[in-house]
């Protein structure tokens, strides 16, 4: 992958339209951690990319959980005296609290008020919330829905199941020239949410779909799976082809209007922090970088202390911190095309960097080598590009002694990555530069040599200069 010659080529508006439709598509359907509405979301984002579909069986140990029941949800509803279904799930898949056992009959309106969920500060709102791992039912509704229940009784039916079945996932595997790969991964397990989760899902297939039309150094594997479980059971399926796994990005919330986010791995310093550091800084938009805490998404279990996986998460507004979060209002009025567009263009660069972040050898170290009389000043854009391409020709040179990659390089020199990039080619080209170790046979980065890779004290100052 190139990003010299993919960035001119790529239709963003459309790309944008593209994953808003599809978030259009999967937002009508009932997700929760397993059942039909995964099955069914699985089987639209495979008219995109030939997604395997696994199904682990209930009752399955995944480290120290068990693969839970499957929950089926048919309808249901409160209705009042008349008869009038009052609170609706046909209204909205958000009515019902998810993995409710199935209960029907009438009861006091005291009894049912211990079952009803709202949100008093957002009263046209309803919260979203679910009942994984304890068995229990609930109906979530507006807080003006909740202050206009005034019988003595009222009918209550779930039409649910939680029976023995399958918890599913889908996983994508695109080859490149080495067995390492790149994860990336979004949770599917959210009902009628667009930014949290449907803008993930809509994301990570359409980055799937163009990367298997690109050239690819790694090997991409693409995982959406239910929350928590869904993770824990790939890794514990998985173990051994984990340490493969050289770069990791968890998306999430990326399709609404705040700036770019980023939550470190719990390495902090792996080669995938640095990568998103240096898109977003270079962007000249507002971003935040967040460490790492063992509270969030799927993050969590690839970077739990057995795994401490190279795995971060590229979000835009965190969880939590946007009002709408977790209720209804978390709808298609709130993510927007350009803001899927915006996002997917940045995890294309931040791709382009892994892709091509290699460590280089100068092949005339003794003294600059003459550039002028190689035509290398002019070879490379323009008049008002000439210093800036002087300047990373330099860098390139003087840095490449076989211990810095072009990503280290980046940030000690304050130069774009892609503007190094197209000088270490030129180099190349003139025989002034040597790959050290060949793309196909490049050693496992373990914790031991990452630290080599990264030496510079003034990069470091750099960056946390620029924290924000
Ligand atoms: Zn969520």
């Amino acid at each position: 992958m190139d990003w010299a010659t993919l960035e001119p080529s790529l239709n963003l508006t459309e790309i944008g339209e593209q994953a808003y439709r599809l978030i259009a598509e999967l937002y009508p359907l009932c997700r929760s951690i397993t059942g039909e509405g995964v099955r069914q979301t699985l089987a639209i984002v495979q008219q995109h990319i030939p997604l395997t579909v696994h199904e682990v069986p209930t009752g399955t140990r995944v480290f120290d959980w068990t693969v839970p029941k499957e929950w089926e949800i048919r309808d249901a509803y409160i209705k009042n005296a008349k008869g009038e279904r009052i609170v609706d799930f046909r209204n909205s898949n958000l009515h019902v609290v998810s993995y409710s056992a199935p209960v029907r009959g009438k009861i006091s309106l005291t009894e049912l008020k211990e079952h009803l969920f709202s949100l008093p500060d957002r009263p046209d709102w309803i919260p979203y919330r679910t009942s994984y791992y304890k068995e229990n039912w609930g109906f979530c509704l507006t807080h003006n829905q909740l202050l206009s229940l005034d019988g003595e009784s009222y009918e209550v039916l779930i039409d649910s199941s939680l029976r023995a079945g399958q918890l599913t996932y889908g996983e994508f595997y695109l080859p490149g020239t080495t067995r390492d790969e790149v994860l990336l991964t979004s949770h599917i397990c959210h009902p009628s949410l667009c930014n949290d989760n449907l803008s993930g899902i809509a994301l990570l297939t359409l980055l799937a779909k163009l990367l298997a039309s690109q050239p690819r150094c790694y090997s991409y594997r693409f995982l959406f799976i239910p929350g928590t479980i869904g993770s824990i059971t790939w890794l514990a399926r998985n173990e051994a082809r984990v340490r493969r796994i050289k770069h990791g990005l968890v998306l999430a919330c990326v399709g609404d209007p705040g700036h770019s986010s980023y939550k470190k791995s719990r390495r902090g310093d792996a080669e995938i922090d640095q990568a998103v550091r240096h898109v977003l800084e270079h962007l000249g938009q507002e971003y935040e970088i967040l460490d790492f805490s063992p509270y969030g998404y799927d993050e969590r279990q690839f970077c739990s202390p057995g795994f401490n996986l190279p795995v971060g998460c590229l979000m835009r507004t965190p969880h939590g911190r946007f009002p709408e979060y977790h209720t209804s209002a978390d709808n298609l009025d709130l993510v927007r095309p350009e803001c899927l567009a915006d996002s997917f263009s940045k995890c294309l660069a931040i791709l382009n960097v892994l892709e091509n972040n290699r460590t280089y050898l100068n092949q005339n170290p003794k003294c600059e080598p003459q550039l002028g009389k190689r035509g290398l000043y002019s070879t490379m854009g323009g008049q008002a590009e000439a210093r800036v391409n002087e300047l990373a020709m330099l860098w390139v040179l003087n840095l490449s002694d076989g211990m810095h990659t072009l990503l280290d390089i980046a940030n000690r020199s304050g130069v774009a990555f892609d503007t190094l990039q197209r000088a270490a080619q030129a180099l190349l080209q003139h025989g002034l530069l040597k790959e050290c170790v060949k793309a196909a046979s490049r050693p496992p980065r373990t914790s031991e040599n990452e630290g080599k890779m990264n030496p510079t004290a003034i990069g470091d100052t750099r960056r946390k200069g620029s924290k924000r």
